[in-house]
């Protein structure tokens, strides 16, 4: 018998379209940095192949893989258990192989909360959310269970904020509210973080969602959820009225260190994460 290994350890993405997702430079920069004999492979996989696909991950003995859009939620039939985030926020993002058992988990809102700690601690704090879809859900959700005294959940399609609003109230110590968002949004003195989770800004230096700038205040912390370009427009006027921005790429990076972790048990730099990324998508600034 041979002591050489040709086996990698194997992980990787499900999505459709996936061509533009970086993913896989920024965990395979991970692999490489700590010498682990592993690959991160980017699927794409259309809806009706879901199945398949799942199966075809534990027939091979994958150790993990992260789902995307459209499959965080349709992947939850195929798996065999859910992390408690994953069953309160009602979406997969994460799923870990071991012993031939599939167990959903929800990253998202944990790789953002990461990365706020970075810069303020949401404990106690009053928190502006803008958009309702799949990753305010897992950011509100997360936000709640950190210990935010109160969430004001901004969207157009007000019956989508309440949801969330409900799944807060309902399932972490905090308090939450729907708004309709209609026209500008003004920011109130006692908002102490602003979160950006619509795609408004992504790949579009000088979009930005709709709100009243002068209504932001020295002090408070601006997050945006979009990764690419990092400096959205968003951020920078926050950062000329004397507000602490945060891009998208630390939630982003936070979430595959998180990732690694379930299906690995090791815990990989984020600093090297985030270098893959801003060598792609240019500095945060
Ligand atoms: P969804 O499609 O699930 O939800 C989009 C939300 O944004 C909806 O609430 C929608 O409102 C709102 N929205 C869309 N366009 C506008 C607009 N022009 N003005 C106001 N509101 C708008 O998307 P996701 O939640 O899955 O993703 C949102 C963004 O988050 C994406 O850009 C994605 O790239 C980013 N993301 C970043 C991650 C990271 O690691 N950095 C991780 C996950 C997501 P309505 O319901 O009224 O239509």
């Amino acid at each position: 018998m041979s002591d050489k290994n040709f086996l990698s350890i194997l992980t990787g993405s499900f999505s459709t379209p996936c061509a533009d997702n970086p993913t896989v430079a920024m965990i395979e920069a991970a692999y490489r940095h700590h010498a682990i004999d592993a690959r991160y492979i980017n699927c794409d996989v259309t809806s009706g192949n879901l199945g398949d696909a799942v199966r075809g991950a534990k027939a091979m003995e994958w150790v993990g893989f992260n789902c995307s859009l459209p499959h965080k939620v349709a992947v939850i039939e195929h798996l065999d258990a859910l992390s408690d985030a994953a069953k309160i926020i009602g979406a997969v993002n994460c799923v870990t192989i071991r012993d031939g058992r599939l167990t959903g988990d929800n990253t998202d809102g944990k790789g953002f909360l990461a990365s706020l700690k970075e810069v303020t601690d949401p404990r106690g704090k009053a928190i502006l959310l803008l958009g309702a879809g799949g990753a305010a859900r897992a950011i509100a959700v997360e936000l709640g269970l950190a210990g935010a005294a109160h969430i004001t959940i901004v969207n157009r399609n007000v019956a989508q904020a309440e949801t969330i609003a409900a799944l807060v109230r309902d399932n972490t110590g905090s308090d939450a509210s729907a708004v309709a968002w209609d026209g500008a949004v003004t920011v109130s003195d006692g908002i102490d973080i602003v979160i950006n989770a619509t795609p408004v800004g992504l790949g579009d230096g000088e979009a930005m969602p709709a709100i009243a700038l002068d209504s932001l205040k020295k002090g408070q912390v601006v997050a945006d959820v979009i990764p690419n370009p990092p400096r959205t427009r968003l951020l920078r006027e926050a950062r000329a009225r004397g507000c602490t921005p945060l891009d998208g790429l630390g939630m982003l990076v936070n979430q595959g260190v998180i990732c690694v972790e379930l299906w690995l048990g090791k815990t990989v730099d984020a600093a090297v994460m985030k270098r893959a990324l801003q060598d792609i998508f240019g500095d945060a600034g």
